[in-house]
């Protein structure tokens, strides 16, 4: 797919897939008991309360007229008797719909969710996170009503309907007759509203997601914002996305405004025509048409447009939902090409014997980024990968933990096609550390114990002091569990490093990549950083996208790329006496690291 930004709406299906909705009862299907319960209450109910209109016209043609009070009182008792039983029943829907909805949508927030777990990162490449976190979220919790009261609610109403039209024909075919011409000309409005609703139901959920897209880069960036003194040309972005979620949005539910004034108008028109046919017909005694069954009559009328009326706006929802339905399936259904294939096995212990045999590789169709890429490294060796920036220093080290799939070529560890092992065998034996060593809110206990879940206090205690963490964490307020917020705004990037190799170190992989931070750290911490490493990297093949003089010099082989390919490979040493391209980045980036190391 296209890359996709918060200025960028996402694609719209034209055609509305069935299937969708088929999908969605089978998230309802687990619940169908209680809901069937829900809806013979609902249903009891209103059968019972469509008996008043009968009980009116009762009162009023035969116990008024024969002055029958006991009669009377009767119909009055049994009338509490079923406004007590409805009410009941009200609440008791409530209470089972309620549930029934949360859970459906717990359902679909965790099957949404465990799939984004899955996907590669390729992805995430593709699109706003903000436009991820929108479906999730936004969209799902929209869903909670519809699914739950939106389905009893139809159902009552379909039913409703069908009992008020028996007991209408039983008052009177005529005036039902009568009653129904207003029908054709409410369809006609649906057919004529339905495309265009649908449509506007879909661009404002585009607009709700780029809007959506727009306040999490925005929240993301605002370090840069400040700092650039952004934040008026943000608010301009943001007011316009918001003003255009606002006016989709409008647009959307004019349709409603369309739709109620409608049926409003039809429901008046008709009630307005029985009456003065009623009223014809009873002056000149025809049909059988009594004052008694006028007014039972008319307020059937009434009743009956009243699940019209409800079964519009659930109509009007249901539009929303398959807006949004279309983007939660289409997370769902998204294919995972970095999956394990049928016949893949575990990986077994590496050694750490890495090799690329030719590995050519694109994000985009037709973008190559690595070409015919080869190496071989031996088990416990530092790597050192270093190059100018876009060179794919960090393409290469993604492939090694399969990341993504190479588009040809073949990268085997101790021999082994890593295609041909389950990822997580593969991952578990991997130490990944990016360049901005990610912290998650929670202690910094948690936030070390990451790498194994498993640690003791202890473990923890021991991974971090040898990597020189210990003694920083001890001097912070709360020493081990110290509350960090997301991304760890209250450590210095030195510290979130020396947190993450305490972390890698916890987990014990085989193999370590590590992309080293190029900010300028202050010596006392860069010795203590160096310290740590050399540490972590005790036993290990690893991979690390070099910037600090030091670690470059230490590395067992330096491997020089650019432009997607292996250009130079050998000792600091060795490179330097070819006087090649590593010499030259070296005499170029380097000098004053040479000048600060002397
Ligand atoms: P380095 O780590 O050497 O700076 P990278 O491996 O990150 O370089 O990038 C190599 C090339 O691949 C660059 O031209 C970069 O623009 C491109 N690139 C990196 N990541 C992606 C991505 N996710 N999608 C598309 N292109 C990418």
């Amino acid at each position: 797919m296209a890359r996709n930004k918060y200025d960028i709406d996402e694609v719209i299906e034209d055609k509305f897939d069935l299937n969708q909705l088929k999908r969605v009862f089978q998230y309802v299907k687990p619940y169908r008991g209680q809901l069937a319960i829900a809806l013979f209450l609902m249903l009891s109910s209103s059968a019972l309360t469509m008996l008043f209109p009968m009980f009116i016209s009762e009162i009023m043609d035969t116990y008024i007229p024969e002055k029958n009070i006991r009669a009377i009182v009767v119909i009055t008792i049994l009338s509490l008797v079923i406004v007590l039983y409805t009410c009941v029943c009200i609440r008791f829907k409530i209470r089972i719909t309620s549930r029934i909805g949360q859970a459906i949508v717990h359902q679909l927030r965790s099957d949404i969710f465990c799939h984004l777990q899955e996907l590669p990162f390729s992805y995430y490449d593709d699109r706003p996170h903000g436009k991820i976190q929108v479906r999730v979220v936004n969209y799902v919790n929209s869903l909670s009503d519809l699914l739950s009261n939106g389905i009893i609610n139809t159902i009552t109403d379909m039913c409703n309907l069908i009992f008020i039209l028996i007991f209408m024909f039983l008052l009177h075919v005529r005036l039902t007759l009568i009653c129904l011409c207003g029908l054709p000309v409410l369809m006609g409005v649906i057919v004529f509203v339905k495309r265009r609703q649908r449509r506007a139901w879909q661009i404002q959920s585009n607009k709700q997601s780029n809007l959506t897209a727009y306040i999490a880069e925005s929240i993301n960036g605002i370090r840069v914002t400040q700092s650039f003194v952004r934040e008026r040309e943000n608010t301009s972005i943001f007011n316009y996305l918001s003003d255009s979620y606002r006016s989709a949005w409008m647009h959307a539910v004019k349709y409603n405004f369309i739709m109620w004034p409608c049926i409003d108008s039809i429901s008046t028109v008709t009630t307005a025509l029985i009456y003065v046919i009623g009223i014809g017909w009873i002056s000149g005694g025809l049909y059988g048409v009594t004052v008694g069954i006028l007014i039972a009559f008319t307020s059937y009328i009434s009743r009956f447009w009243e699940p019209i009326n409800t079964l519009a706006s659930f109509y009007n929802s249901l539009l929303t939902a398959i807006a949004y339905l279309e983007r939660i399936f289409e997370t769902i259904d998204e294919p995972v090409n970095v999956k394990d294939s049928e016949e893949a096995v575990p990986m077994p212990p590496i050694k750490g014997s890495v090799a690329f045999q030719d590995v050519c590789f694109s994000y985009e169709d037709g973008v190559q980024i690595l070409n015919k890429v080869s190496f071989t490294t031996n088990p416990g060796d530092t790597y050192a990968i270093v190059g100018p920036t876009g060179a794919g220093k960090s393409t290469i080290v993604n492939l090694i933990s399969r990341f993504y799939n190479v588009d040809s070529g073949k990268i085997l560890i101790d021999g082994t096609d890593i295609s041909s092992v389950t990822l997580k065998s593969l991952r578990k034996q991997m130490g990944i550390m990016m360049q901005d060593s990610f912290i998650f809110s929670g202690t910094i206990m948690d936030n070390i114990r990451y790498g194994n879940l498993t640690a003791t206090d202890e473990e923890v205690i021991t991974a971090a002091k040898t990597v020189c963490a210990h003694d920083f964490i001890m001097e912070m307020e709360n020493g081990y569990q110290t509350q960090v917020n997301e991304r760890g705004s209250r450590l210095s990037a030195g510290q979130r490093q020396l947190i993450s190799f305490a972390r890698a170190l916890l987990e014990n992989p085989a193999i370590l990549i590590l992309d080293e931070a190029t900010s300028s750290i202050d010596t006392e911490t860069e010795i203590l950083l160096q310290k740590g490493l050399n540490r972590l990297l005790e036993g290990r093949t690893s991979f690390i996208i070099a910037h600090r003089l030091s670690t470059i010099k230490n590395a067992s082989r330096i491997l020089y790329v650019d432009k997607g390919k292996i250009l130079e490979a050998g000792t600091h040493e060795e490179l330097l006496a070819q006087k090649g391209e590593y010499y030259k980045l070296f005499m170029s980036q380097y000098d004053f690291l040479v000048s600060k190391q002397n």
